[in-house]
């Protein structure tokens, strides 16, 4: 019976790996034996629509998942809940169908379900709490291993940037979590039956946000001499992460399909585009009289204001992560932080008289209640944002805007009314307000997701292989199922990719 093994590399960048392929001799090989081609992510492509989407075989407006957090006027904004209760996983539908599950750091997997093995939940989670694993005997062995829990970089990412770690004791640490999440998965698959193995390696995403500017020579961040010293950081994490997938596929057996995938891919961040800033000097966006702030939406708020903690405990409580949240959101969230910044901002501004108003991302809302209206808005927004111009060369911008119709189909509710990407994620469109200015360089980032993750397959030699083409992530569910010979349930509408027999 075939067996499917994946291999999810936060934010691997197809085009890092294309350039790099003589270095990284186990992708190479998957490509060669099998194939490799862009798998593409959510719009905007964040960790947490695209995982979402990944294990349930839906897109983000099925879902109803589109960033981390999502808002619909006039009500203020919301975190998006992605616990997935109510939509059935990869994890319950291989479960349910007899087959062996392991799930292995797989970003939005905490709480850790009850699933035919284990699992080993993946960023967001509480690793005070013990409710990240399942089953809890596993927990006690991992233990006894010095494997504690493998998601431990992202309280790294906020230390480096807060300066309270140097970069060589974060690469250092992005190092021992490869190596840990690779001891973890080899543990689980000699210590229980598995048909379906997730794992998911994060310090790919988690390098190439910080580490960007050394390897790239026409960053405004990228500094000749301190440069030289990281300048081959992140193709090293490649590299680790390379050996990692050798160690792994040389335990296959000859009937496994072998993924290798990513939520998102990566490329340079330039500057950031303060779209609430310039919904201001349009006019479109008003503040309250009383709320001039010198700026609005850093990230963490200082003053919480009680519906919006409500909210978002009781959000936190359902899926299990209050008591974490209450200690140690800063430490935890990275964009997830920055939905209590929006909702200070949202807090700042005079509802009644904006007519469009931007979460992170470059999400933008309406503020109207016709059709029409909203459509007037629209069109001088893009008419407005098609003008912009870079504010390092002076040159002509590429932006591109898409409606809520052309994102996420006609029936999707919620959602943002406009979506707009500044060349190609060069520019990232921050939501922050700071009156006057427009452009900033950010502090701590110098790389951003893109939409162009990766896929390679290897499938066993009786499989046929066909070169995929325009493969979404939420293509991957049903076509691992068919791999699997489970039947693809009907409510799915992601499509099995070709090659890989389907079952009825
Ligand atoms: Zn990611």
């Amino acid at each position: 019976m075939p067996r499917v093994c994946v291999v999810g590399l936060d934010g691997a960048s197809a085009d890092l790996i294309q350039e790099n392929l003589e270095r990284l001799p186990n992708l190479r090989a998957i490509a060669t034996q099998g194939m490799f081609t862009v798998l593409h992510s959510t719009k905007p492509p964040m960790t947490c629509p695209a995982w979402a989407c990944f294990m349930t075989g839906q897109p983000p407006g099925a879902l109803g998942i589109y960033d981390w957090e999502d808002m619909r006027l006039p009500n203020p904004p919301r975190l998006s809940d992605w616990s997935l209760r109510h939509v059935p996983t990869l994890w319950d539908i291989v479960s349910a169908a007899g087959k062996g599950v392991l799930a292995i750091n797989v970003p939005l997997t905490y709480p850790a379900r009850e699933v035919n093995g284990a699992m080993i939940s993946g960023f967001p989670v509480l690793a005070r709490q013990q409710d990240w694993i399942f089953p809890q005997e596993l927990r006690a062995r991992l233990c006894q291993l010095g494997l504690h829990h493998v998601q431990e970089l992202n309280p790294d990412t906020f230390r480096l940037r807060l300066g309270a770690l140097d970069e060589d004791e974060f690469l250092s640490h992005a190092s021992q979590s490869i190596q840990k999440t690779l001891a973890v998965t080899q543990h689980c698959m000699k210590n229980y039956h598995w048909d379906l193995l997730v794992t998911v390696f994060v310090a790919t995403d988690r390098v190439q946000h910080l580490f960007w500017h050394y390897m790239d020579v026409a960053h405004p961040k990228h500094k000749a001499v301190p440069s030289e010293k990281h300048k081959n950081a992140i193709i090293r994490i490649y590299e680790e992460v390379d050996r990692a997938i050798g160690a792994l596929a040389c335990a296959l057996d000859e009937d496994t399909y072998l993924f290798v995938i990513s939520d998102h891919g990566f490329g340079p961040l330039y500057g950031s585009f303060l779209i609430n800033s310039w919904l201001m000097e349009l006019g479109l966006l008003k503040l309250k009289r009383r709320s001039r702030p010198s700026t609005i939406g850093l990230g963490i708020t200082r003053s919480l204001d009680k519906p919006f903690v409500a909210q978002l405990s009781r959000l936190m409580d359902k899926i299990g992560l209050l008591g974490f949240v209450r200690r140690a959101l800063p430490a935890w969230l990275g964009s997830g932080g920055a939905v209590l910044g929006i909702r200070e901002l949202f807090d700042s501004i005079d509802l009644e008289a904006t007519q469009a108003l931007a979460l992170s991302n470059g999400k933008i809302y309406i503020n109207a209640r016709r059709e029409e209206e909203k459509e007037i808005v629209a069109q001088s927004i893009r008419d407005e944002l098609l003008q912009l111009t870079d504010p390092l060369s002076g040159h002509h911008l590429d932006v591109q805007i898409l409606t809520k119709r052309e994102l996420y189909g006609d029936s999707c509710s919620g959602g943002p009314d406009l979506y707009v990407v500044i060349e190609n994620y060069k520019y990232s469109v921050s939501s922050k307000i700071v009156p006057g200015r427009l452009w900033e360089v950010p502090a701590s980032v110098s790389g951003a997701h893109r939409e162009e993750g990766i896929l390679l397959m290897k499938g066993p030699p009786a499989a046929q292989t066909v070169l995929w083409e325009n493969v979404h992530i939420w293509d991957l569910a049903p076509t691992i199922l068919s791999a699997l010979e489970i039947p693809v349930p009907a409510k799915i509408q992601g499509k099995a990719l070709a090659g890989i027999p389907t079952v009825i």
